[in-house]
């Protein structure tokens, strides 16, 4: 859809189509500020899914039958939605995964096979687990230094430091898009062209940023880009390793096994071309479509005023926040979104967090997967209030005044 046809947005229009959010909790109304660890479905993606079991239910790639002809047919559609919205070149640049945590394995392994003794991969103190432990396993298993670049005090890369670390040593840099515990939004296009200058290739970790904002790979010029369908608005179980083609021609696969082969011998066997080389094995097949389905549905709103929205409810709530006494934010960088971190002076966020539930309101707390950046602030962890475009103000509102209910009963 051209970007002028857009249907202006309209949050309440939205929500009519998210039956998850029309329900109460201990008799409130739910307010679901959870968006960070999951999305909530729209009502096209639970009909995708019925429509998929019990009519279209097939293996695909093998069959001759019209049910398989049908369902390989949707999940390359889907796998075209998918490419498009992203503006890769080719769909063979789109492989379907687990999800965000499956993708950054499969690099590391796979990309990391290119590598060898002293080569370095860089990081950032602000990353995911899964953004680090399978770094840290492949930096153990070819004898590789992990780097990482730090951060300020409002969450923030600190670019000198991470132009420092950046040598012809470093082999890949992988950072996030957008802190999922932050909120902060790092420069990646800018980070790209640092990296590429000096011969490393750059993953862009996009679990928190293709749902929030328009994500262009071509643009960005990064050579990997990795997303879960759960935190997009679509089901468990899928997500996606975009990669440049060249390089994921370069590199071997993760797993063996049906649909990534071309030949196979007890003496020798070739491998299928992109992208099924990557994807060993039945995938999980309702899921890639149902996240077409997703990313269909998403391509037809207007991402830019998405962004406004969502950007608008974490000041608003950050700035009512930010009167409370003994309140501190955690992670004040200039360019955020969508997620307001906080930790309240002498009370525990996960009794914060209990109390919330009480009155309805679904927020995480913890360190939520990020225990070195939470060591970096000398904090346990934090509450997160995390948005999607289906919030609202009014929300916001009731949350400000639980939180100040909550304190006020802690305290
Ligand atoms: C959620 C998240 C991940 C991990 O995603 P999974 O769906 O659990 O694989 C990685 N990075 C960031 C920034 C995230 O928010």
């Amino acid at each position: 859809m051209a970007e002028g046809t857009k249907k202006p947005f309209s949050v309440r229009e939205i929500r009519e189509q998210f039956p998850a959010l029309r329900q109460t909790v201990y008799g409130k109304n739910l307010i679901y500020f959870d968006n960070g660890a999951t999305s909530q479905k729209p009502q096209v993606v639970l009909d995708a899914i019925n429509r998929y079991y019990s009519k279209d239910n097939a293996n695909i790639h093998r069959g001759v039958h019209f049910m398989s002809q049908k369902a390989t047919t949707e999940f390359e559609e889907a796998r075209i939605a998918i490419q498009k919205y992203l503006n890769a070149k080719k769909s063979e640049e789109i492989i379907f995964t687990k999800g965000t945590t499956d993708s950054i394995n499969l690099v590391a392994f796979s990309y990391g096979e290119l590598l060898k003794e002293g080569d370095e991969i860089l990081i950032t103190t602000m990353e995911h687990h899964s953004n680090i432990v399978p770094w840290q396993m492949l930096c153990e298993r070819k004898k590789l230094v992990l780097k990482v670049a730090p951060i300020n005090k409002k969450g923030e890369l600190i670019e000198e430091e991470f132009d420092k670390l950046l040598s012809n040593r470093t082999k890949l840099v992988s950072v996030t898009h957008i802190s999922n515990t932050l909120g902060t939004i790092n420069p990646v296009k800018e980070l790209a062209k640092k990296t590429h200058a000096v011969g490393a290739k750059i993953l862009v970790d996009g679990a928190q940023s293709i749902q929030h904002m328009k994500v262009d790979v071509r643009d960005l010029d990064c050579d990997f880009y990795v997303f879960s369908s759960h935190k997009v608005f679509g089901p468990t179980g899928i997500g996606v390793l975009y990669g440049k083609e060249d390089l994921l021609d370069r590199m071997p696969p993760y797993q063996g096994g049906g649909d990534m082969i071309s030949k196979v011998t007890f003496e020798r066997t070739t491998y299928n071309e992109l992208p099924h080389k990557f994807e060993a094995g039945t995938p999980h097949i309702a899921g890639g479509i149902c996240l077409g389905e997703a990313i269909r549905f998403l391509n037809a709103l207007d991402m830019d005023a998405i962004q406004r929205h969502e950007k608008e409810l974490a000041h608003y709530a950050q700035d009512m926040l930010d009167t409370f006494e003994g309140v501190r934010i955690i992670g004040e960088a200039k360019q955020k979104t969508s997620v307001v971190s906080f930790v309240v002076d002498k009370i525990h966020p996960f009794d914060i967090g209990t109390l919330l539930d009480k009155q309805g309101i679904a927020v995480r707390t913890g360190h939520h997967c990020t225990q070195p950046l939470m060591d970096f602030f000398k904090i346990p962890g934090t509450v997160r209030a995390s948005f999607a475009f289906y919030n609202t103000k009014e929300e916001i509102d009731t949350f400000i005044a639980a939180v100040e209910k909550s304190i006020s009963i802690l305290k």
